[in-house]
């Protein structure tokens, strides 16, 4: 039987990532994959394909230069849903293949087939072939898969969850979407974008709930000028789905409400992906919704066993697995470089208009009692945002008032994921708003909003605006 110092069960972000580092620093190292293609969610059925699907939905709609240059590409209604897909196939493949690459330039040997345990340190790989390994330590690195409740007749045709909307065979005329958390959101303004009457269930009072409560206003407000309509605090009450294709699929609202629909997406929940490994057999400990608990330094409650990524549930980001499998092989092999993820990380939300935040909301520093103000600065008064034509959009940042340190920035507009950095930077470093106003940045950039964001801080606080 073939034994190694680590074997790694998946390989998604974190999988990939715990591997390829153990293999770097000397270890010798297996993993196993179930599917042909590399990557889990991140590259095959999440991150990678929506992002990229977004982006196709803004170059066909012409939205980045609608009202800029006077031209509306407007080639939404040409394109078929090939053409659509198209980018997102390239890019998954592209991504895939990389991540086998990478996994073999660092010397892993790679296992196909499904892990389930024997023992706490033999796994029987079921593939193709039957094979049985063995592990000096295991992480178990296995994901999740969207949550299924038995009332909605799931079918992969008119029907889906966030796996299956993205085999579609062509596009919808309308979709109702149940959840309005990231993945509901995001598919609710690419559907739009692309031109289908979207309708958007949510069973609470706000949508993205930990968003900041002005940015998801100004995100609602948004979306509803572009046609989506957004049911609050309501849920499914029943779904009828005709066998012909041609007629309406029915849903019925708890509200009252009776939608006629052409697909419909349930986006509402994901739980680990654990049926398969045979925990029961060691004895290793579950939480709810099938997750796998873990200490501060990702290990289970047995010793030479440790989880990371999607499987122990929150913030189930491909951004943080990819460091929580770093940090469990920083801990495994004492390699002292990351043992912790930091306090402060951002969240990116690519709807269109894409979010991204950092630290407190204006909510949470209500709640908490803090002594903060805010700052505001708006996209269409930076340069750059006029030469963009950019008519949305700002950035807020909170503040505590005695000390001027910057606690939370929440962004709304063009490219808000990569402007989130330099305020992760300021909140994690505990900066003030004198430290922002005192950089030099780039002109014309969107990087300004920081700069006039502080100024408006300070002018808050002083209760007589400041023309900088
Ligand atoms: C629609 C959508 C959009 C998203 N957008 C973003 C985003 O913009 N930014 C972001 O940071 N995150 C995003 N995410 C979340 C991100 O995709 C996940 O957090 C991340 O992929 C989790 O990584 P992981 O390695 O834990 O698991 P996964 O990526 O799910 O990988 C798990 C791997 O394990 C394999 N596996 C499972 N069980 C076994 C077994 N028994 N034997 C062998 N192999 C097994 C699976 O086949 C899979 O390849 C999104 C998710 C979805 C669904």
């Amino acid at each position: 039987m073939k034994t190694f110092d680590l074997i790694v069960i998946g390989t998604g972000p974190a999988g990939e990532k715990a591997a390829v580092k153990a293999a770097y620093f000397g270890y010798k190292v297996a993993i196993i994959e179930k599917e042909e293609v590399f990557g889990g969610a991140e590259v095959v059925t999440g991150t990678l394909p929506s992002k990229t699907l977004k982006e196709t939905a803004l170059y066909f709609s012409g939205k980045y230069e609608k009202g800029l240059f006077g031209v509306d590409r407007d080639l939404a209604h040409e394109a078929s849903v090939e053409d659509f897909m198209f980018r997102k196939n390239f890019v998954s493949n592209y991504a895939a293949n990389e991540i086998r690459a990478n996994l073999k330039r660092h010397g892993v040997e790679i296992f196909a087939g499904v892990a389930s345990f024997g023992d706490s340190h033999t796994l029987s790989v079921t593939g193709p072939s039957k094979t049985t390994i063995q592990g000096k330590y295991i992480i178990i690195a296995s994901g999740s898969y969207p949550y299924h409740p038995s009332s909605i007749p799931f079918d992969g045709k008119r029907v889906h969850d966030s796996d299956t909307i993205l085999q579609i065979r062509r596009f919808p005329l309308s979709i109702c979407i149940v959840g309005a958390g990231v993945i509901g959101c995001e598919y609710a303004t690419i559907f739009s974008t692309m031109g289908a009457k979207v309708h958007l269930i949510n069973d609470k009072e706000k949508i993205l709930p930990f968003v900041d409560k002005e940015v998801s206003s100004s995100l609602v407000s948004q979306m509803e000028n572009e046609g989506v309509e957004i049911l609050f605090n309501t849920a499914v009450e029943s779904i009828h789905v005709p066998t012909n294709e041609k007629e309406m699929i029915e849903v019925k609202v708890k509200n009252g409400q009776l939608l006629n629909v052409d697909m419909f997406l349930f986006a509402a929940g994901r739980s680990g992906n654990i049926k398969a490994l045979n925990l029961d057999k060691i004895g290793l400990k579950v939480g709810s919704r099938e997750s796998i608990e873990v200490n501060s330094e990702y290990r289970t409650n047995i010793d030479n066993i440790y989880a990371v990524g999607d499987v122990i549930g929150f913030p189930a980001l491909a951004s943080t697995s990819m460091d929580q499998g770093r940090a469990a092989v920083a801990h495994i092999f004492k390699t002292k470089d990351l043992e912790h993820l930091p306090t402060f990380f951002p969240y990116g939300i690519y709807t269109i208009p894409e979010i991204s935040m950092v630290g407190v909301t204006e909510e949470e520093a209500i709640s908490s009692k803090m002594n903060y103000c805010t700052g505001k600065a708006n996209y269409a008064d930076m340069a750059r945002g006029q030469i963009m034509g950019a008519k949305s959009g700002f950035m807020k940042i909170v503040f505590t008032k005695d000390d001027l340190i910057i606690r939370g920035v929440h962004i709304i507009g063009h490219i808000a994921s990569e402007m989130i950095h330099y305020g992760v930077e300021l909140v994690e470093g505990k900066k003030t708003l004198y430290d922002v106003i005192g950089k030099v940045f780039n002109f014309p950039t969107l990087h300004e909003l920081y700069k006039y964001a502080s100024y408006d801080g300070l002018s808050n606080l002083s209760g007589h605006k400041i023309k900088p």
